[in-house]
């Protein structure tokens, strides 16, 4: 799936993560809202995902 992984995908955000501190092989997945929030005053959570990460949305574009 080598062409088809998150770090290739249209909905990846390389190297982001919800803390904002840097990661070097993994970033946040955009495709969905965020997946939960881990207080009422919290914001919400994206998806973290890894480079070579891949699922059934992958999108090219
Ligand atoms: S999880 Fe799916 S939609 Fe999200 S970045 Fe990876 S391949 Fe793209």
């Amino acid at each position: 799936m080598a062409d088809s992984s998150c770090a290739d995908c249209a909905f990846f955000e390389d190297h982001k993560s919800n803390n904002k501190a840097d990661l070097s092989d993994a970033g946040l997945c955009r495709f969905n809202p965020p997946i939960s929030q881990p207080s009422a005053d919290a914001r919400g959570l994206w998806p973290v995902v890894k480079n070579d990460d891949w699922c059934g949305h992958f999108d090219a574009a």
